[in-house]
Order: structure tokens, then sequence, then C-alpha cells
């Protein structure tokens, strides 16, 4: 997995799969589901950790096949593999305000939403009105935005249904309010972000009313290094992979971020990040 993750880090899956459409996809299901092969759903795995051994299952992605996207007005179609980036410059482009802060969050609108993205204020849950999702029996159903719970970081989708399209709607807005707040949000990532290095963005969820990079910079753990992985000198939530860093070397420093933000400001940091393929308790202080 480490070719498909922005870590680069992870072992083999049994298996990777890009569906070409709904029927291939709903084939694999119940494909896996008759032979009881566990199914983990991926984006482009920027904010993925998979252990150094892999994962005993199906991973499957529409990364590369689910790439619709309509425009009509302020409504909006888009299947689950559109890019994010692809997705708020269409937006921007259609002069459609609501996601132009989102501009340089990696991934795909699958993983936007299940992830329920956001920056500099916006979630992509703020303009979504219904959903269409596949079971693990192939079967599948649409669902309106207000049956699923959207919180920070935070979607109550669950694991065993996959995102396969979204419908949104947006306002009309000025171009240059829209450039202006593209501009700003992608200067301020440029300055505090470590993009020159590969990671999964911020680590951990910001605990209530504090941000988790400055509980780590306080902390003294900014530099610090376990192998090839290092919490980020520019941003302390950003744990940076310098070229041959192992999941273990970032699973090291995530113990050892808790234990001490706990033992310093008794505060206990919650991953963001999803993993795959490590044992229960395996980031646990
Ligand atoms: C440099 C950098 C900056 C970042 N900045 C931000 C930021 O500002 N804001 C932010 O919110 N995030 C940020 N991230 C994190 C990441 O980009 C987002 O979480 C993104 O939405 C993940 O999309 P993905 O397609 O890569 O999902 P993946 O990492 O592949 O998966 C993430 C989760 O979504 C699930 N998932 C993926 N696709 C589907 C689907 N179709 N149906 C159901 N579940 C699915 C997976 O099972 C997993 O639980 C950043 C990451 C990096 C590397």
């Amino acid at each position: 997995m480490k070719g498909h993750t922005s870590y680069g880090i992870g072992g083999p899956a049994l298996g990777l799969f890009y569906p070409s459409g709904e029927r291939d996809l709903s084939a694999i299901l119940v494909l896996s589901r008759k032979k009881s092969i566990p199914v983990f759903f991926a984006g482009s795995g920027s904010n993925l950790l998979v252990s150094d051994d892999g994962f005993d299952g199906f991973v499957i992605s529409l990364a590369k096949t689910f790439k619709t996207l309509e425009i009509n007005g302020g409504d909006i179609y888009a299947e689950c593999g559109v890019m994010m980036g692809h997705f708020v410059k269409k937006c921007v482009g259609a002069e459609l305000t609501g996601v132009e802060s989102l501009i340089g969050v990696p991934g795909t609108l699958g993983g936007a939403i299940r992830m329920n993205a956001g920056a500099y204020g916006r979630e992509i849950s703020n303009f979504l009105t219904e959903l269409k999702v596949m079971t693990l029996d192939g079967d599948v159903k649409q669902v309106r935005r207000d049956e699923v719970q959207f919180g920070y970081r935070h979607s109550s989708l669950r694991d065993d249904e996959i995102v396969i399209s979204a419908r949104f709607k947006f306002e009309k807005g000025t171009t240059e309010e829209i450039q202006q707040l593209k501009s700003k949000a992608s200067q301020s990532r440029k300055s505090t972000q470590p993009l020159r290095f590969r990671s999964a963005g911020s680590v951990f969820k910001n605990p209530p009313e504090k941000a988790a990079g400055q509980l780590i910079d306080q902390a003294g753990l900014k530099g610090t290094r376990v192998g090839g992985a290092e919490i980020s000198e520019k941003h302390a939530n950003f744990f940076v992979n310098h070229g041959d860093a192992s999941s273990e070397d970032v699973a090291e420093l995530i113990r050892l971020t808790r234990r001490t933000v706990k033992e310093q400001f008794n505060i206990e940091l919650e991953l963001e990040i999803k993993t795959l393929g490590f044992s229960e308790g395996a980031f646990d202080a």
C-alpha cells in the first residue's frame, strides 16, 4: 500500500480494486462477502496510515474511475472519485462560493465526505444535499443529508458502506471574493504546512478550544525523530516521512506524543488519521 498513500508507507493488501462502475463494485463486494474477505474503502490514502504488515483484505478505491462531475447552476452532482482539487476548481470556475478555502486539501470527494474535510471555517458537509451509498450486499441506497450526522472531521457514515456519489447546492458568489478566499487559504497552507514532505496532514484532532499542534509544540516535541519519521518543525501536528519511515516509526511517535501531552496537560489526543491493519491498542499511550 505504500504506493497508494500520501505517507508512502504500508505493507501489501490482499488486493486493490478500482471498480469500473457500480455493477463492477457490486460484484467485488458480493464476492468478498461470499469469501469472507474483509474490505476497506480508500480514496487516495491522504489521511491513512497502513501498517507495515499490510492488510489481509481487499482495498477498494473509486479514485481512478468514478470521475463524473456535473454542474447545473448551483447544483452539483459528483461521483466520489473526483479529486478535491478538481472539485474546488470547478466550483470556483462556475463562480460558486463555499469550498474555495478547501483548496489544497488532498484526496477524493469520497474521502472528504467521510472525513467531513474542512479548512478555514468551511466543511464539505455544509453544501451537501444527498448521497448515494452502496452496502456490502452490493445494494444501492439514497441518503438525505439530514440522515447523516457530520461533526469536526467526523461523519456517522459507516465503515461498511461506500459513498459513490453526492449532490450539493451552492450559492453564486463574486469572482473577486472567491479568488481572494482561495488565495488566502492557499498562501496560509503553504506558509504553515510542511508540504515538501510526505504526510497525511494533521495526525490528531484539535481538542476542544485547543490546537493539537500547539500542545505538541509546547510539550517540546517538534523535531522529534523516530527512524525515518519526524514531528514536523514547521507544523507539530504533521508527522512527516523523510523517505524511509515505517508505520511503526509513525506509531511510536504517536504513542510518545499522546503520553507526553497527557502527562504535561492532562489532555488525551484523539487520532484524526485513519489506520489500517494495526492490532488493537497499537496507538495507546
Ligand atoms: C498535506 C495534507 C494536508 C491536508 N489538509 C487537510 C485539511 O486542511 N483539512 C482536512 O479535512 N483534511 C486535510 N488532510 C487530510 C486528507 O486530505 C482528508 O482527510 C481527505 O479528505 C482524505 O481523502 P482521501 O480520498 O485521501 O481519503 P483516504 O485517506 O483514502 O480515506 C480517509 C477515510 O475516508 C474513507 N473513505 C474514502 N473514500 C470513501 C468512500 N468513497 N466512501 C466511504 N468512505 C470512504 C476511508 O475508509 C477512510 O476512513 C490533509 C492531508 C495532507 C496530506
